[in-house]
């Protein structure tokens, strides 16, 4: 059993359960969760008894950290080994004060998405929450250098499900992880700094409501079609975009929060501007705004990126829709950590040691 695996709300629960005052529970979750402390030895106010139980049980057991890849513009690329061999990435990326971290829910993934590096990995399985919260307590860790980030101000403000994978098709290890993040006995991050982004699984996007957990929704679009939008995202075949929408408009926001429409603007192929007026008919009814994603090209990717000013016109069209448009400034491309670039080939562990390496 792995602790991590539980909501961070339950450990003391846990503990009663296991022979222990709940309160140890709680002590442990402080080291985990704002110290990013997993070696229980080092748990100085755990009694030897709990320490070696803890450790014989493995029940606080993460990804290793295996390299980080720094890009010119702050944003790093960190890659963790799960127990089982397949590599993730999750990506830390410095902005306006902020420090986002995009994390991974699958080790690769099987939606398909025509822009998107993962896909080319295939679906190698989900990620237990263990190994999700892992990649938060790794990349604290790796931000704090010395694993004792300070408890008085979080390393880490804000986290988007981005990375690799569908965080819907993980939907349950999703809750868990979300909960021990925001709960003040876990992380204690406000849901309002996480978002969720998918291709649009409309089912689980219902469920992700009724979780009620206060999160932001991103939904990728990068088509105002039906036709277009299939030949993009193959998933477009099974959910249309009205149900998508529809969807969107149940999912439970506060009074000024609003569903973000990511849109991957692919040269030639969706960038026009018939294509920008088509998307602003679309949602102009709708309470959202649209992040505009020039594509960041990959070895061997299908489409080109967005030439000229054609990403400014865009989102010029739609803000004659009254629609919010904002560019996404690419993060980390010279490390292949901007959006859609993430993808591991499944190397074997053995020799693997921890590398940083800067780009510069
Ligand atoms: S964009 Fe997201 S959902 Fe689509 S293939 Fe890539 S990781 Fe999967």
């Amino acid at each position: 059993m792995n602790l991590l695996d539980i909501p961070a709300g339950l450990w003391a629960e846990k503990f009663r359960e296991l022979g222990e005052p709940p309160y140890r529970g709680r002590q442990t979750a402080h080291w985990v969760f704002r110290k990013g402390v997993t070696d229980p030895q080092a748990m100085t106010n755990l009694p030897p008894s709990t320490r070696t139980r803890l450790e014989e049980e493995e029940m606080l057991g993460i990804p290793s950290l295996e390299s980080a890849h720094i890009s010119v513009d702050g944003t790093q690329k960190l890659a963790l080994r799960l127990a089982d061999s397949p590599v993730i990435e999750s990506v830390l990326i410095p902005r306006k004060g902020r420090m986002t971290l995009c994390l991974s829910t699958q080790a690769g993934c099987g939606i398909g998405c025509r822009f998107c590096r993962t896909a080319a990995m295939g679906l190698i399985r989900n990620l237990s929450p263990s190994e999700i919260l892992g990649q938060w307590i790794q990349a604290m860790r790796h931000l704090g250098g010395s694993g004792e980030p300070s408890t008085d101000r979080l390393l880490i403000d804000h986290i988007v499900f981005m990375g690799m994978g569908e965080p819907l098709a993980n939907l349950d290890a999703l809750v868990v992880a979300i909960r021990s993040l925001t709960h003040p006995e876990g992380i204690g991050l406000s849901p309002r700094r996480i978002t969720v982004s998918t291709s649009g699984l409309v089912p689980k996007m219902r469920l992700l409501g009724e979780a009620n957990l206060g999160v932001q929704l991103a939904v990728s679009l990068c088509a105002p079609d039906d036709l277009l939008r299939r030949e993009i995202m193959p998933v477009g075949r099974i959910y249309s975009i009205a149900e998508i929408l529809e969807a969107c408009r149940e999912f439970p926001l506060k009074n000024r929060e609003r569903v973000t429409f990511e849109y991957v603007l692919l040269g030639g192929k969706n960038d026009r501007p018939e294509q920008a007026r088509a998307l602003g008919r679309l949602l102009a009814p709708f309470r959202s705004k649209v992040n505009l994603i020039p594509f960041n090209p990959f070895p061997g990717s299908p489409f080109e990126r967005p030439e000229g000013d054609v990403v400014q016109v865009f989102a010029d069209i739609l803000s004659g829709f009254h629609i919010t448009a904002t560019i996404r400034k690419s993060m980390g491309p010279d490390v292949l950590a901007a959006c859609g670039q993430l993808a591991r080939e499944n190397i074997p562990a053995a020799g693997s040691e921890y590398r940083e390496e800067t780009v510069s």
